[in-house]
């Protein structure tokens, strides 16, 4: 390489289609929780590429299994079987309430084929959908999306048949509800909405209408799975089972992976060509998955999760008490919102350079979301920097 950070930023600038309101550091290398920019800058990676990095940076049962998949076989078609991927299957499966998935690339992928099947296998048109969602940038997954502003552009273009409703409202589910009700979607706990979470009432309510009325509950887990939330899914949180979950994210450990699950009974409305994908479920992936799973459960990283998060969310109620401008302190495990009266875009370039990466949504929530394996450690370091 032999640009330094400035002619990167400027050619990014230059050579990029303009989408993102990028923070002006080059990453470069990373090991466990901590970045290094390519000046050397070293940063605590609370942000963990919005709830990716579930092993952190580096970690060496990630980089081995990748490695040894890598000189073995990277790519194959789906009309090949691959052992990773089945492996991954019989390993994940018995650890939810579904009997079985199919394999995309991104969160938005796996979402456009849980609404595709909810379709099919239902036979209806409608899918109520929750204000201030976030279900992907796909046009179906824009109409699902919750955010009037990313949709009004392709208004014309749009798939019809989303019906939106306030999140954590039941009375707006049962009037939404019709003949032509497919699904419900939802989010265990909203993410790009503000770490948002529901009551529990709320999700028993959904579950009884749910099987009342005969209608699917489709569980987007894109950013709550995989311990984010201390539990594996974060549905687990509410003591509630889907007919359809999808997952990304965390799943792979930062290589691009996705999947949609389903009950044997839904996953029955596909049939051989009615889905498909080049890249899903590839040997190199499965790989990364596989190693990913086994390091969450062998190394007890849920646990992990519900403890230090629980740490963390202390701490931050303790400077709630002090500082009006919080508002609010919510989320389960690692994924913790801290709501402010507000923007929080300046307290994200506070905190990066003191060393530490988050993001705000919302326009008024800061969002920590670090990798699984964070100590209390390093959330005393962010308590000791804040109060510099
Ligand atoms: N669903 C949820 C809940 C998400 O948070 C996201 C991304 O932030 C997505 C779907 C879309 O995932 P991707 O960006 O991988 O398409």
């Amino acid at each position: 390489y032999f640009m330094n950070t400035n002619e990167l930023i400027e050619a990014e600038d230059k050579y990029f289609i303009n989408t993102f309101a990028r923070q002006p550091i080059v990453l470069d290398h990373g090991k466990g929780v901590k970045v290094w920019d390519k000046d050397g800058n070293e940063y605590i990676d609370m942000f963990a590429g919005i709830a990716v990095n579930a092993l952190g940076h580096a970690h060496p049962k990630l980089v081995n299994a990748l490695q040894g998949q890598v000189e073995k076989l990277i790519h194959v078609s789906n009309i090949y079987y691959n052992e990773p991927a089945i492996e991954y299957a019989k390993k994940l499966l018995p650890l939810t309430e579904f009997d079985r998935l199919f394999y995309a690339n991104s969160g938005a992928e796996a979402n456009e084929g849980a609404i595709k099947l909810a379709l099919k296998y239902t036979g209806k048109s409608e899918i109520i959908t929750a204000k201030d969602s976030f279900h992907g940038r796909t046009l179906l997954t824009l109409a699902a999306t919750g955010h009037e502003e990313y949709r009004e552009p392709y208004l014309k273009n749009l798939p019809q048949g989303f019906i939106e409703v306030p999140y954590n409202d039941i009375e707006a589910i049962k009037e939404a509800i019709s003949d032509e009700t497919a699904a419900i979607m939802l989010e265990p706990i909203q993410g790009e909405g503000g770490v948002n979470v529901p009551s529990k009432k709320y999700f028993d309510e959904i579950a009884e209408i749910c099987a009342e009325k005969d209608i699917l509950l489709i569980l987007d887990e894109v950013q709550t799975g995989f311990g984010r939330c201390g539990t594996l899914f974060a549905h687990e949180l509410f003591d509630i089972k889907a007919d359809i979950m999808t997952i990304a994210k965390g799943v792979g450990g930062g290589v691009p992976m996705g999947a949609f699950l389903a009950t044997e009974k839904v996953a029955g409305g596909f049939a051989p060509g009615d889905h498909g994908t080049t890249f899903g479920g590839g040997p190199l992936v499965c790989a990364a998955a596989n190693a990913v799973l086994d390091t969450i459960l062998d190394e007890d990283l849920l646990e992990n999760s519900k403890k230090v998060g629980a740490y963390f969310k202390d701490k931050l109620n303790e400077l709630k008490e002090k500082h009006d401008k919080i508002v609010d302190v919510r989320g389960h495990g690692l994924m913790i919102g801290v709501e402010l009266s507000e923007s929080g875009a300046g307290y994200v370039d506070k905190l990066r350079e003191m060393g530490f990466l988050i993001n705000c949504t919302a326009g008024n929530v800061l969002r920590f979301v670090p990798p699984l394996i964070i100590t209390n450690e390093e959330i005393d370091k962010l308590r000791s920097a804040k109060t510099e």
